[in-house]
């Protein structure tokens, strides 16, 4: 089967360093591969709408942010179609359908959103559309028929949850659907990389982040007030790897040859860690390293996303032609899902004959 590779942002924010080693990266490298059918990209603005009804101005501000850090980062609208999840009306549409093919106990079981519906604070009053976001999601993937879905280890739920609800349908309604298959990381730290405060994940909402278009300034002082280890005192000490926010963003970023430029005392990550257990190691110098690979990451980003900002017309214009394209394909996925769920009443001839022959009958 040919790949089709799908997958979707939340228009909450602009894309942080998490976004980038967790999706983005990955969907940039799959890009310019190539020996793919299509490759989709998209604002879900309408899953945004789920936990900020009251903030519909954050959303629509942010979907502008999130094209250009797409584009920064180097997705490149020859070759995606980028577009806006509200803007695809046939995807509500499917969601209303997949619903029923879901219970709320299994809605309930489902991790990631308990632990967000901790985080946001909805106790008993969790809105309908947010306590179903996986339905919807599953939507999202299915109306383009997507093989492979490249994101980070929280969304693991959901695609379990869509391709229960694909093997539901098609063992109801015969094969239509696609069940998709997820792209993790390779690199374990880049699953679910933590916020600076090395608490949960980096996440829009925790304001944790470093962003992919914070200056060099934010940078530096992000990682300067980076959670390190709190029984690493003094320089002589011996310091700890496990929950060390700085190693765990060395393991998502640093490359040996970052060694010859920034740092050329050690040959490689692992003599560095051992030096730093072993003791004698400030965090200072430490920090100071990641700082140096992070911003020859994160520069020539800024740089593309600076140019693209001298344009932003022509952003939305692009946006608007990626709607159209993504829209025809997904009707075109609904025709089949109405005809294998038996609601395509006037495209049926053979329906209204045997109908009126039924009816003639009786006469
Ligand atoms: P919000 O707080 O609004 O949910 P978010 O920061 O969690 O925002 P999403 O838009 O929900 O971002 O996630 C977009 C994509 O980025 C998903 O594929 C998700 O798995 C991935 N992702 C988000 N945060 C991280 C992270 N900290 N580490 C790795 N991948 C991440
Ligand atoms: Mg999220």
């Amino acid at each position: 089967m040919e790949k089709i590779y799908l997958t979707g942002d939340r228009p909450t924010g602009r894309l942080h360093i998490g976004h980038y080693v967790g999706s983005l990266r990955r969907r940039v490298e799959l890009q310019n591969a190539g020996g793919y059918k299509e490759m989709f990209v998209f604002i879900a603005d309408a899953q945004a709408l789920t936990d900020n009804i009251d903030n519909p101005e954050k959303v629509r501000q942010n979907v502008i942010e999130v094209a250009l850090d797409y584009l920064a980062c180097g997705l490149d609208p020859a070759k995606t179609t980028i577009y806006i999840q509200s803007q695809i009306p046939e995807l509500c549409e499917l969601t209303f359908y997949f619903m029923d093919l879901v219970s709320v106990s299994r809605l309930q079981r489902n991790p990631t959103v308990k632990t967000e519906i901790g985080m946001r604070g909805f106790k008993e009053s969790v809105p309908v559309g947010f306590f179903t976001y996986p339905i919807s999601q599953a939507a999202d993937i299915t109306a383009f028929k997507a093989t492979h879905v490249p994101v980070g280890e929280d969304q693991k739920p959901m695609l379990e949850q869509t391709n229960e609800i694909v093997r539901r349908f098609n063992y109801i309604y015969g094969d239509t659907l696609v069940e998709p298959q997820i792209l993790l990381p390779d690199n374990a730290a880049c699953l679910r990389l933590p916020g600076t405060d090395g608490k949960a994940k980096m996440s829009k909402s925790l304001g944790n982040c470093i962003y992919l278009s914070d200056d060099r300034k934010t940078v530096e002082k992000a990682v300067k007030s980076m959670y390190t280890d709190p029984l690493h005192l003094r320089v002589e000490d011996p310091g700890h790897l496990e929950g060390n926010t700085v190693f765990t963003y060395l393991d998502a970023f640093c490359r040996t040859e970052h060694f010859a430029a920034y740092w050329p005392e050690y040959a490689n990550l692992d003599e560095l860690k051992e030096h730093y257990q072993r003791g004698g190691l400030g965090d200072g110098k430490v920090k100071k390293f990641l700082t140096a690979i992070l911003q020859e990451e994160l520069e020539p980003i800024r740089q593309r996303r600076h140019e693209f900002e001298q344009d932003i017309p022509a952003v939305y214009d692009m946006l608007k032609k990626g709607c159209e394209k993504a829209r025809a394909v997904a009707a075109e996925t609904l025709d089949e899902v109405r005809r294998a769920m038996r609601i395509d009443y006037f495209d049926d001839a053979q329906l209204i004959a045997e109908q009126a022959k039924r009816f003639a009958a009786k006469k």
